[in-house]
C-alpha cells in the first residue's frame, strides 16, 4: 500500500520511519509546504530502508499522492506566545483546510489519519471538512497513552506489555480515563493476577501509573522539547492494521454520534481497524466512576468541537 505523509516534522517523519523499518508500505511519499525539509526526511528515512525493507521512499508534491491507501495528516503550526488554545485551533483548521482541498482531489479514496493535535479535535475538523465518513478519518487518539499504560502495568506485573489488556478511553489529553476495572493480564483480571504473584496494585501504584500515563508527554516534552518516537510507532501501528487489513482492536479516535449520551463527540474507544477504516467500535464495561469521567471527556470534546466555526 502507497502511504502519503502530510507534514515532514518530527511526528510525521517518525511515523514515516516505524512505517519503513517495518515494511508495512510499498511506498511512501513525504509532502510538507517545506519543500526542502520533506526532501531531507525523505533521504533520511530511504537510507535507513536497505537495512529492513524494501519501501520505496521519496517526497513530492499533493499530485504524488495519487493512488494512496492512506494519507497522515501530521501538519499542524505551533502555539504562538499568548495565544489561546481556540486561536491556535482555529489557525490548525485552517491549515487542514488548505491540505484537505489539495489532498482530496487526488487521493478521493485515501483513508486519513489524523495525528495533529489537539488530535481529537483535529479529526473532528478533518471529517467535517472532508465530508468523509466518520469511519474513513481515524485519530491517533489515546493509541500511545492505551501504549503507556500497558508498558507500566507490565513492567509492574514483569510481563510484555503486549500481555496487558488495558486501554486509555476518552480525549488524548488530560481529561482521558483509564480503564482500570476491566484490564486484565493474559485473560486474568489485573487484580487478581497481582495478587497471584504478589505485586498487590495499592491505591498508590494506582496513583503513580495514571500520573506516568497522563503527564508521560510533559514529561518527554521537559526532557526533549517535543514527542515523536512513541506517537510514530502507533501511527505505523494503525497503518498495518489497515494495509493488512487485520480488524484489531485498536484505541483510536473517531467522530462519534454518541458516547454515553453524549451526542458528537471525537474520543477514542477501542475500535476494530482494517483495510475499510474502522469497522466497529467497543463500548468497555465500566464502573460508575470510569462511566463519569468518560462522559466527562466526551462532554469537553463535544463542546470544544461545537465552539469551532468550520
Ligand atoms: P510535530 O512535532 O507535531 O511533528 P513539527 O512542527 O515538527 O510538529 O511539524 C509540523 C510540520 O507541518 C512542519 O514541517 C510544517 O512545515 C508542516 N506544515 C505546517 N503547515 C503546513 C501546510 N499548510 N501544508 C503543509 N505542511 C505544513
Amino acid at each position: 500500500m502507497k502511504v502519503g505523509i502530510v507534514g515532514a516534522g518530527m511526528v510525521g517523519s517518525a511515523a514515516g520511519f516505524a512505517i519503513a523499518l517495518q515494511g508495512i508500505a510499498t511506498q511512501m511519499v513525504f509532502v510538507d509546504q517545506n519543500a526542502d525539509l520533506a526532501r531531507a526526511q525523505a533521504q533520511d528515512v530511504a537510507h535507513a530502508v536497505p537495512f529492513a525493507s524494501s519501501t520505496v521512499v521519496e517526497a513530492g508534491g499533493y499530485a504524488d499522492l495519487a493512488g494512496a491507501g492512506v494519507v497522515i495528516l501530521a501538519a499542524g503550526v505551533n502555539q504562538a506566545p499568548g495565544e489561546t488554545r481556540l486561536d491556535l485551533l482555529a489557525r490548525n483548521a485552517a491549515v487542514f483546510r488548505a491540505v484537505l482541498a489539495q489532498v482530496q482531489p487526488v487521493a478521493p479514496d485515501a483513508l486519513l489519519l489524523i495525528a495533529t493535535n489537539p488530535v481529537d479535535i483535529m479529526t473532528h475538523v478533518a471529517q467535517e471538512l472532508s465530508g468523509l465518513p466518520p469511519e474513513r478519518v481515524i485519530g491517533s487518539g489515546t493509541i500511545l497513552d492505551t501504549a503507556r499504560f500497558r508498558s507500566l502495568l507490565g513492567q509492574h506485573l514483569g510481563i510484555s506489555p503486549r500481555s496487558v489488556h488495558a486501554y486509555v478511553l476518552g480525549e488524548h489529553g488530560d481529561s482521558e480515563v483509564l480503564a482500570w476495572s476491566n484490564a486484565r493480564a493474559g485473560s486474568v483480571p489485573l487484580l487478581s493476577f497481582a495478587a497471584q504473584i504478589g505485586a498487590p496494585i495499592t491505591g498508590h501504584l494506582r496513583d503513580q501509573i495514571d500520573d506516568g500515563v497522563r503527564n508521560a508527554a510533559y514529561t518527554i516534552i521537559a526532557g526533549k522539547g517535543a514527542t515523536w518516537h512513541g506517537i510514530g510507532a502507533g501511527l505505523a501501528r494503525i497503518v498495518e492494521a489497515i494495509a493488512r487489513d487485520q480488524a484489531a482492536v485498536l484505541s483510536v479516535s473517531m467522530r462519534t454520534s454518541e458516547v454515553l449520551g453524549v451526542a458528537d463527540a471525537t474520543l477514542s474507544l477501542p475500535r476494530i481497524v482494517g483495510a475499510s477504516g474502522i469497522q466497529g467500535t467497543l463500548m468497555p464495561d465500566l464502573t460508575e466512576d470510569e462511566a463519569r469521567a468518560l462522559r466527562a471527556s466526551a462532554q469537553l470534546l463535544a463542546e470544544t468541537a461545537a465552539a469551532l466555526s468550520l
